[in-house]
């Protein structure tokens, strides 16, 4: 099996693009199926719904679990993130047994997949899913600086 990472975090990129359209910080994500194909795309839509819990990977691993075909189980799924994910986020990958965790830009000040908290590799879980972090991270971070820069006026 051979996934395309960077067409894959390139289509999670277009996503965040999209949210910041609506007002929302610009995340996006993908979830891959075993065979490397989309089974669901979604972006950050806190602002949009005014859900605190709809950050895109939430809404991307739902969609995905609806297609998947093993109930609620990810079963060798990808998510594909353009930050790292926080807390609630990863807790939800690990919840979803998805296989591993691809994300774009670290989040020194929330992320809970080797920042702040390690959350998908505590030794304590019996269920691991393997990381890739740093994929397209200067595009997502370009991203995000832009977008918090114009939320400032600046
Ligand atoms: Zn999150």
């Amino acid at each position: 099996m051979t996934v395309d990472l960077h067409a894959a975090m390139g289509r999670a990129l277009e996503l965040a693009g999209a949210a910041q359209e609506w007002g929302d910080t610009p995340i996006g994500a993908v979830v891959l199926g075993p065979d490397g194909t989309v089974l669901a795309e979604a972006a950050n839509e806190r602002e949009k719904r005014g859900d605190p819990t709809a950050h895109a990977e939430v809404l991307a691993l739902r969609a995905a679990a609806q297609v998947h075909g093993d109930g609620w189980r990810l079963t060798g799924a990808t998510l594909v993130v353009t930050l790292e994910p926080c807390t609630m986020c990863a807790g939800a990958s690990v919840l979803a047994r998805v296989a591993r965790v691809v994300y774009g830009a670290d989040d020194p000040k929330g992320g809970a997949v080797g920042s702040l908290w390690d959350v998908v590799r505590d030794r304590r879980l019996n269920h691991r899913p393997e990381v890739t972090g740093g994929v397209r991270a200067e595009e997502s971070a370009t991203l995000l600086r832009a977008f918090f820069r114009a939320q400032r006026g600046l």
